[in-house]
């Protein structure tokens, strides 16, 4: 852990360790109008176009060696200095096909009756927060170069929201091309911490998320003439309420998995009796052991519901389970213990707040999860902004209404990440 002396002398002066100011007002204006320029003019997944050039060039302004366009739009920003441990930092770049309502004098310039399309696109999931932090932090350790001694791998991620951009980028080769990093290091805004502080906790922090889909088979008839039938409505029904029993009878209770039927689709009419109902699912687990169980009941019950309704062999149920899914993110113990020291001095104690483990899913887990066994930590930046401090039902993430406060929460960011890493690279 490092503790400059002018931060020890702020702390000293300072009633709130919040106060601490890392950067320049300069340097804080420059970023908060590069933030205002990314959210302005957000693209959505795979047509990062833009945004990846435009933060490769912040990149190398500063003295990265810049590739651009490694999986997909991927953006890889390499800064050597020295023996030393290789960081990476990623930042992901796409945002979502919605409309924004926040009425900000920088909101999206994509509106839903623009010219440029008709849903409108929004950075609701604080992305363009994220790549902004990541300039920040990329700024600050080139111009501290003294302070540390190794290799700064910044990653620009695309497609994020569509769960592939990790996997395109690895598949890419990015270890391969760029080498194996010691640590992995990724931040996500969070909707409801307030800016100026973080979340974190070790262990399973995001879930493996994955899209099943069960094809309902029956046999169709008249809709007044049920018994010439085998309903496949009253089968998915079944099927459906059957699903329940896994997290509630089949799971160990200190577990943790989520079975949501998100949506039926089956039928025509009022009175016809159709041969197909499709379910589609999302799983959310974090161990593999349960996930495996979890499919396997979802399997058993789907084929012992039919065959108790008589339906023939040929017409047992499809589950469809893909193979490639967005694995759980698993924060590395020591790398978050490392993590929370730093910050707790840092930004302060009551600042670092554990952030319970979600059920969502973040493919930032997958630099984690090659066969390297990077040590990796995904952690939580507050964005709350001070208005809305109190506010009960904040917006969520994804939420058209949601926007982070800019100036506290980037400062947060590229103080954490740039004391993190030095303290990693001393
Ligand atoms: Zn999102
Ligand atoms: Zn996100």
């Amino acid at each position: 852990m490092i503790l400059y002396p002018f931060i020890t002398l702020f702390l000293l002066l300072s009633p709130s360790s919040e106060e601490v100011e890392i950067i320049t007002s300069e340097e804080s204006a420059y970023l908060s109008d590069l933030y205002k320029e990314l959210h302005q003019n957000p693209e959505i997944s795979l047509q990062e176009a833009e945004t990846s050039e435009r933060i490769a060039q912040e990149l190398e302004i500063v003295g990265f060696e810049v590739s651009r366009n490694f999986g997909g739009f991927g953006v890889v920003g390499i800064l050597k200095n020295g023996d030393g441990p290789t960081i990476l930092y990623r930042t992901d770049m796409d945002a979502l096909p919605m409309p924004e309502k926040t009425d900000l004098p920088y909101a999206s310039t994509k509106t839903a009756d623009g010219a440029n399309g008709t849903t409108g696109i929004m950075h609701s999931c604080g992305h363009d927060m994220h790549m902004t932090s990541w300039v920040g932090t990329a700024r600050y350790m080139a111009a501290n170069k003294g302070q540390w001694s190794g290799t700064l791998m910044f990653i620009g991620q695309p497609a994020e929201e569509i769960g592939q951009g990790a996997k395109m980028m690895l598949d890419a080769g990015l270890y391969e091309t760029f080498g194996v990093p010691d640590y992995g290091i990724g931040l996500h805004c969070h909707p409801t911490i307030p800016a100026g502080q973080i979340g974190i906790s070790d262990g399973y922090t995001m879930a493996n998320a994955e899209m099943v889909d069960i094809i309902v088979k029956g046999v169709g008839s008249h809709g007044a003439s049920p018994h010439m039938s085998i309903d496949p409505v009253v089968v998915a029904s079944m099927i459906v309420m059957d699903l329940q029993t896994i997290v509630s009878r089949n799971l160990k209770p200190t577990e943790s998995a989520v079975v949501t039927i998100g949506a039926i689709k089956g039928g025509t009419k009022h009175n016809i009796i159709s041969d197909q109902v499709t379910l589609q699912l999302t799983l959310r687990t974090y161990k593999p052991e349960v996930r495996e169980m979890v499919h396997r009941r979802i399997r058993e019950i789907s084929r012992g519901v039919a065959i108790a309704a008589g339906l023939p062999k040929d017409l047992m149920p499809e589950v469809i389970i893909p193979d490639v899914y967005t694995p759980a993110n698993f924060n590395n113990t020591e790398l978050t213990n490392h993590i929370i020291a730093v910050s707790k001095e840092s930004i302060g104690d009551n600042n670092v707040v554990h952030a319970e483990p979600q059920m969502l899913g973040e493919d930032f887990a997958r630099y984690g999860s090659t066969e390297h066994k990077v040590p990796t930590v995904l952690y939580w930046l507050g964005t709350v902004p001070d208005e809305r401090l109190g506010m009960e039902n904040l917006p969520g993430l994804h939420s058209p209404f949601y926007y982070p406060n800019i100036d506290k929460s980037l400062k947060t960011a590229i103080k954490v990440n740039s004391e993190v890493m030095i303290g990693l690279m001393e």
